[in-house]
């Protein structure tokens, strides 16, 4: 399968890990959007958001369990936000579903 994130999971393509355990894997955004950026993936292939069941769906407790031992070792006291976008009007560029963990600067948001 021609993936990105499989392929970075597998190791085929380099990254920088954050977190790894059964389930999941994240890693730093190579294009960060804060200061701290992270991006979070079941190691299962999904597509989206909107591929998500009742057979798949306890993959997306793990990814926040990870985002949650992420944010204490990371010290992220102050915040966080987690976004996942989903589709082509959600911006999304990789077809694995993924959640992005940003934090280290002011992400309050609406913008004002
Ligand atoms: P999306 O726009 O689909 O929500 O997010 C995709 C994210 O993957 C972007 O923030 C982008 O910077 C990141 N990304 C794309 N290609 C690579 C890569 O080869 N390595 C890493 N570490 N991140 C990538
Ligand atoms: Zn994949």
């Amino acid at each position: 399968m021609d993936c990105l994130f499989c392929k970075i999971i597998a190791g085929d393509i380099p990254s920088s890990k954050i977190y790894e355990d059964e389930w999941v894997y994240a890693f730093a955004d190579i294009d960060p959007k804060a200061p701290f950026h992270a991006i979070i993936v079941p190691k299962e292939h999904i597509v989206s958001a909107a591929e998500i069941t009742a057979e798949n769906s306890r993959l997306i407790a793990k990814i926040y369990e990870a985002v949650a031992k992420i944010a204490k070792a990371e010290k992220l006291e102050k915040g966080f936000r987690v976004v996942n976008n989903c589709g082509e009007d959600g911006g999304q560029t990789v077809g694995h579903i993924h959640f992005h963990l940003l934090a280290r600067r002011n992400l309050a948001w609406p913008p004002d």
